[in-house]
């Protein structure tokens, strides 16, 4: 019987164990995290960030989570199923001190009606990517990987800055709400489209956005004011992108860039037009199949306004939120015309093995932090790019729950940045211990056809292997914790991915799973873009090496 309900959640800081150990403690304290009113979006529901995505099923779950990470031992397992605990089982040091899996179902029934009949019967959650496996650090957690994206776009199409350009997008949630601040960072205006007036007040709270118009007229007022002027600057206006998008493409608005995050992966957290915000969670309850097909048929409309605008010569990508798979299933034919964000800018990276790096740090001390952060400028004193993200995150980055950092680093570099932590660690540079993991979008954890697998050279979209052997290394190789799920961004049955987290607490043990798990797991990525034939992918292989027994064969 369920009896234990809402209330405030904040991870423990400082040096005192709640745990055994600092691999439980770890866990105990960024499950907790997940939960924090500063981190997560929606905590009373234990919803951590995009559409639904949880950290544990329900509230008795969370409780028997946090009791059994806190008296597990050194050599137990504790088993979670899409957000329940449900065995602890004898292992040893080197086992993850938790597997998770979340919301994974068989391939037939791999459909959000299926999987939503089985949430409401209490048998499994929507574990996002890091939601459902405890190491979301709140929006900076896609800062970086946003930024990357807007300089990529800033290089192919304007000289390398977005300075005298306007970007359109939608959605200022938990992820989109970095895209502001990441257009504000290459110098360009934004005009964010979002629905609930209070997502878009929290992230003016938290500095990612800089200003809310009164209406549109207003919003394009300032922005191409701003256009003009070549000065940075992001301004939301409150309404649905299905009616704004469409209305600034037919007032001919000079937009040079257009791209969405709304959480369109799930169609239920997309709100139709002509549903008031008030209705929005009752009338998805009530009828999901009519609240389905009304929020495809706008997102049909928003993607058709995209591609107006792409006709018209702008920039126009999908930021991996499915938008043009549900609007292809909302009537439209043409919703597959622009690309995805990664075979358009990031596959290049992940052919380097290269992903989103993170790490927080457990004490809550801000000061662990900028001691890592001086730590990575040292390390990789040649590396431009990254300097000049290290340099603004600090000046323009909050922390949100426990300080954190994101920092995408590649094969070669992520295991010199573990273990130089855990040094710092051991040393007592760093006042506590620091995790450090990972989003499950990276280079070689994720099979996710309308995604970080689109349009892979030899076609091997939807082989769904290299995420399961992903997790399977990573156990062998000695991280803290290993979790395999199912939907994450693009949503049910379109995606198989996997993520881990590793403490580094200054263990001489810890060094040598650090070295091990922070070289393998990015090596998945270049294995992964070797066997798809792509040839940067073999020169880093070859530069590198890392053994692939039949590369060119
Ligand atoms: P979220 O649920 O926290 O936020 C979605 C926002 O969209 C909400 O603020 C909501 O009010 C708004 N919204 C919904 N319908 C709207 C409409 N019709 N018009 C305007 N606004 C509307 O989700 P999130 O964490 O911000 O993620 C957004 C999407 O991006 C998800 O689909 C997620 O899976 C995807 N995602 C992409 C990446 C990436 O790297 N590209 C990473 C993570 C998540």
């Amino acid at each position: 019987m369920s009896t234990a309900g809402p209330r405030p959640v904040r991870a423990a800081r400082g040096t005192e164990l709640t745990a055994r150990d600092w691999s439980t403690e770890a866990a105990l304290r960024m499950f907790h995290n997940n939960l924090d009113p500063e981190v997560a979006e929606r905590p009373d529901d234990l919803v951590v960030y995009g559409g639904t995505g949880k950290a544990a099923r329900d509230w008795n779950s969370f409780d028997a989570i946090s009791r059994e990470l806190t008296t597990l031992a050194p050599d137990e397992t504790l088993l979670v199923q899409s957000g329940r605990p449900v065995g602890v089982m004898r292992t040893h040091e080197w086992a993850p001190r938790v597997l998770i899996a979340n919301s994974n179902l068989v391939g037939d029934w791999a459909t959000w009606p299926e999987f939503r009949r089985l949430e409401q019967l209490g048998l499994t959650m929507y574990g996002q990517m890091t939601a459902g496996s405890w190491i979301y650090i709140g929006t900076q957690g896609i800062l970086q990987g946003t930024y990357e994206t807007f300089a990529a776009v800033a290089n192919k199409r304007f000289g390398g800055t977005l300075a005298g350009t306007l970007t359109l997008t939608g959605g200022l949630g938990g992820m989109g709400g970095a895209q502001p601040l990441a257009v504000t960072m290459n110098e360009g205006v934004a005009l964010c489209v979002e629905v609930d007036p209070d997502r878009a007040r929290r992230r003016l709270e938290t500095r990612y956005l800089d200003e809310i118009a009164d209406d549109l007229d207003d919003a394009i007022e300032r922005c191409l004011a701003a256009k003009r002027d070549r000065r940075a600057l992001s301004v939301a206006v409150i309404g649905n992108a299905a009616e704004v998008f469409p209305e600034l493409l037919r007032r001919g608005v000079d937009i040079d860039v257009v791209t969405d995050q709304t959480s369109a992966h799930d169609p239920l957290a997309y709100l139709p037009k002509g549903v008031a915000l008030a209705d929005w969670h009752d009338y998805a309850a009530k009828k999901p199949d009519e609240f389905t097909d009304r929020s495809r048929e706008s997102m049909a409309e928003q993607v058709e306004a995209m591609v107006g605008f792409m006709d018209r010569g702008a920039e126009v990508f999908d930021y991996g939120n499915s938008i043009r798979g549900e609007a292809k299933l909302g009537g439209y034919e043409r919703a597959f015309d622009f690309p995805g964000f990664v075979p358009a800018y990031i596959r290049p990276l992940f052919c380097e093995g290269k992903g989103p790096f993170r790490w927080a740090a457990l004490s809550g001390d801000p000061k662990d932090i900028e001691a890592t952060d001086r730590a990575i400028l040292e390390l990789f004193p040649e590396n431009k790019q990254l300097h000049r993200w290290i340099t603004m995150a600090q000046e323009r980055v909050e922390f949100q729950g426990l300080p954190a950092r994101i920092c995408w680093l590649g094969y070669g570099e992520r295991h010199l940045a573990g273990l130089k932590f855990n040094e710092m660690v051991a040393s007592g540079e760093l006042s506590a211990p620091i995790v450090i993991g990972r989003d499950h979008l990276d280079c070689g954890s994720v099979a996710s056809p309308y995604r970080e697998t689109e349009a892979m050279a030899d076609g091997s979209d939807a082989i769904a292997d290299w995420p399961l052997l992903n997790a399977l290394i990573n156990t062998a190789s000695g991280a803290t914790w290993v979790s395999i799920h199912h939907g994450g961004g693009v949503g049910i049955g379109r995606s198989i991915h996997a993520g881990q987290v590793t403490v580094a607490d200054g263990t001489e043990l810890a060094a040598q799973k650090l070295e091990r798990v922070l070289t393998n797991d990015p090596a998945m990525g270049v294995i992964r873009h070797v066997d798809a034939g792509y040839s940067r992918a073999d020169e880093v292989a070859a530069e590198r090496g890392v053994r692939v027994p039949m590369e060119g064969s």
